[in-house]
């Protein structure tokens, strides 16, 4: 039987929560998401794959995107929300600078490097 995109996420979203160190996940604590069909451009002329919603602590991911990318890179998309959401917690001001969160990111053993090059159309 095949996977539902709800499943596969959920899934993805098991896989990294498991590699978040206790404190993170303490620090996470309350947090939930929701799949989308689909979200407005946060920058204009890009497609938004996904976004934290800080003050409510909620990650928004975009149906129409996450369907048809693989395993490894629909993981290293919600880690790198979470990482969003983890900075914001930790009181940082930049927890929307992407290279903090892309560094929070591989810190946890997800690499944002190839999937950037899928987001950003280098690679199909
Ligand atoms: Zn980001």
């Amino acid at each position: 039987m095949t996977e539902t995109v709800e499943e596969r996420l959920a899934r993805a979203l098991r896989v990294v929560w498991q590699r978040l160190p206790a404190s993170t996940q303490a620090l996470l604590d309350g947090w939930g998401y929701r799949l989308e069909p689909t979200l407005p451009p946060l920058v204009e002329g890009r497609v938004t794959w996904a976004k934290c919603r800080g003050s409510e602590g909620t990650l928004l991911f975009s149906r129409d995107q996450i369907s048809a990318i693989p395993d490894w890179a629909l993981q290293t998309l919600a880690a790198h929300e979470l990482a969003h959401l983890a900075l914001l917690r930790q009181g940082r001001d930049g927890w929307r600078d992407e290279d903090r969160t892309d560094a929070l990111t591989a810190s946890w053993g997800f690499e944002m490097g190839r999937l950037r090059d899928i987001v950003e159309g280098r690679e199909s």
